[in-house]
C-alpha cells in the first residue's frame, strides 16, 4: 500500500488557509513515549492546544509532517500508525483546530526491506515538505514550521521554511511571537 520512496498523505480534510503550519509530531504535539503507536498512549503535551487555537485564529492552516520509520523497523503496523494521527486530529477537531493531511515517512535506512531504505521523505530531508507545499499551492515563504529535534530545523531550511524549535516553556513563547509576527 506505501509506494516506496514516496511521501504517504494521509487526508483529514481539505486545506483551508493562507499560510501553513507544519507541526512535528513526537516530542512537539504528543509525549514521546519511543516509537508511540496506541491510541491509549496519546498525551497532547501541555500548552499545544493554546498554540494551535491561536494559529488557526492567525490564519494558518495545520500540516502534520512525521518521521514514522517504526514501521519500516516492524514496530508497528502502518494501520496503527494512520490510526494514531486520526486520533490526533480527533482531539484537535474538539477544539476547532483544523488539521488537514499527515504526510508521513514509514521509511527507515535500518529497514530489514530494502526497499523501505532509502527515500527523499526522512526529516532531515525536505521530501515531506515540499510536496505539502505543492499539494496545498502555499510557497515556502508562507511557511512555518516547529519541532523538537535539530532534523526538524534541517528539512525545514532545506525547504526554505521557517522554524521555530519548541519543547520547553520558553520556546512555546518564542514561537508564539513567531506566529504572531508572521
Ligand atoms: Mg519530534
Ligand atoms: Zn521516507
Amino acid at each position: 500500500m506505501v509506494n516506496i520512496n514516496e511521501v504517504f498523505v494521509q487526508k483529514f480534510t481539505h486545506f483551508k488557509g493562507e499560510k501553513i503550519l507544519f507541526l512535528d509530531r513526537d516530542g512537539t504535539l504528543n509525549q514521546d513515549k519511543g516509537y508511540v503507536h496506541k491510541k491509549t498512549d496519546l498525551e497532547i503535551l501541555p500548552g499545544v492546544i493554546d498554540f494551535l487555537v491561536r494559529a488557526t485564529k492567525l490564519g494558518f492552516g495545520m500540516v502534520l509532517a512525521t518521521n514514522q520509520g517504526g514501521a519500516a523497523l516492524g514496530k508497528y503496523s502502518i494501520e496503527e500508525s494512520l490510526e494514531f494521527n486520526s486520533a490526533i486530529a480527533s482531539e484537535f477537531s474538539q477544539n476547532n483546530i483544523i488539521l488537514s493531511a499527515a504526510y508521513i515517512c514509514f521509511h527507515h535506512p535500518l529497514s530489514s526491506d530494502p526497499k523501505k531504505r532509502d527515500c527523499s521523505c526522512r526529516k532531515p530531508k525536505p521530501g515531506m515538505l515540499t510536496k505539502a507545499l505543492l499539494d496545498c499551492r502555499i510557497g515556502s515563504d508562507r511557511a512555518l514550521m516547529i519541532g523538537d529535534q535539530e532534523t526538524d530545523a534541517q528539512a525545514a531550511a532545506s525547504a526554505a521554511i521557517k522554524f521555530q524549535k519548541v519543547g520547553s516553556r520558553e520556546l512555546w513563547v518564542m514561537a508564539a511571537t513567531q506566529l504572531e509576527e508572521f
